[in-house]
């Protein structure tokens, strides 16, 4: 029994008395109230629970039913939230009617370089600068980010454009000095796994940007977005960027039926990043309208001023002029499915 609800016309003082006897039986309880009727998420192991005790938590007074669910995730669930999460960013809503498009260099190089592609973007009708200061590589010798100038950097473009920006954590011994800039806290696909990081993120009340690993089934993308939410952070956006598949023609596979897939098991926005998905700039115009059309709450773009020159990911990203012809695209396939841009 993992969510009881309650009876339309439950009183206070029984919700107290289910509360307390969860609580007894050493679990959390998520009260969520909703208009018509009271949801009550057990936080907890609740697998040892018997079939006994589950039929007697349904026969307590208020209880309406209670429901055995099956997935692992709870917080993260739909059947526990039936309605879309929004997360408000400044004067940014994401998971609205509104499609937010985060778009930068794929690593800040230079106060200079970003304060270049910053101002195109914004022109170009970006909501969100984003931009890499610390960087997982695959080699130990490529750049490896400006650290906290980069940060600098980062709120120096957001002062400029009005932008709030979105970056990478990868260590939690950086949390402090990401807290003291950032808007939204990325954590990358190669770190969707690493517990430690994000519990830490959980344990705040900056909104998450959560990839998916590449590798990771999308129940594991859920688990990682409940440990998040399990430390009291319900700030979750989730971001699919291609999976690893045994197809080399593209740099990943973007696996945009995770989009529908995503939605409808959770309440969390869900953006698609269709740069890392593809690895080459040609084909993400095309995959960022399909996100769109998916029903992807918004897209992360890598953009830059002089690809052939950027320290990583020129090969996939869009120069301003053709990332503007994009945005003026993708607000037909907005408008087409409902959405607005
Ligand atoms: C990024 O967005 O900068 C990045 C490194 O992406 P990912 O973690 O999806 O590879
Ligand atoms: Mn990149």
């Amino acid at each position: 029994m993992d969510i009881v609800v309650l009876k339309k016309g439950a009183t206070a003082k029984e919700l107290r008395h289910i509360v307390k006897k969860l609580e007894s039986k050493g679990f959390k309880a998520n009260v969520s109230k909703g208009i018509e009727r009271t949801v009550i998420g057990v936080i907890g192991d609740t697998s040892h629970i018997t079939e006994d005790e589950s039929n007697a938590f349904a026969t307590m007074a208020g209880v309406d039913n209670v429901h055995r669910i099956t997935k692992p995730y709870k917080l993260a669930s739909r059947d526990f939230t039936p309605k879309n999460t929004t997360i408000r960013i400044g004067k940014n809503t994401i998971g609205g009617k509104k499609i937010h498009v985060m778009a930068g260099p794929c690593a800040v190089e230079s106060l200079s370089i970003l304060m270049e592609i910053s101002k195109e973007v914004k022109k170009a009708g970006a909501t969100f600068i984003r931009g890499g200061a610390f960087k997982p590589r695959t080699s130990p010798y490529s750049f490896q980010g400006l650290e906290e100038e980069g940060l600098k950097h980062l709120a120096a473009a957001r002062k400029a454009t009005g932008l709030p920006f979105v970056t990478e954590l990868m260590d939690p011994r950086d949390m402090e000095v990401i807290l003291k800039y950032t808007d939204v806290i990325q954590i990358g696909a190669r770190n969707m796994q690493n517990f430690r990081l994000l519990k830490e993120v959980g344990s705040y009340n900056k909104p998450v940007l959560l990839k998916r690993g590449l590798s990771a089934t999308i129940k594991d993308f859920l688990m990682a977005a409940e440990y998040i939410m399990a430390q009291g952070n319900s700030k979750v956006i989730l971001c699919e960027r291609g999976i690893r598949t045994f197809e080399t023609a593209t740099r990943n596979t973007l696996d945009l039926s995770a989009v529908p897939v995503l939605k409808k098991l959770s309440h969390l926005p869900v953006i698609v990043d269709p740069s890392h998905g593809v690895g080459k700039w040609d084909l993400v115009a095309p995959m960022a309208k399909a996100a769109i059309a998916a029903g992807a709450d918004g897209l992360m773009i890598e953009v830059h001023t002089k690809p052939e020159e950027a320290y990583s990911d020129g090969e996939q990203s869009l120069k301003p002029a053709k990332f503007k012809t994009l945005m003026r695209e993708l607000k037909a396939v907005a408008k087409a499915v409902g959405r607005t841009m």
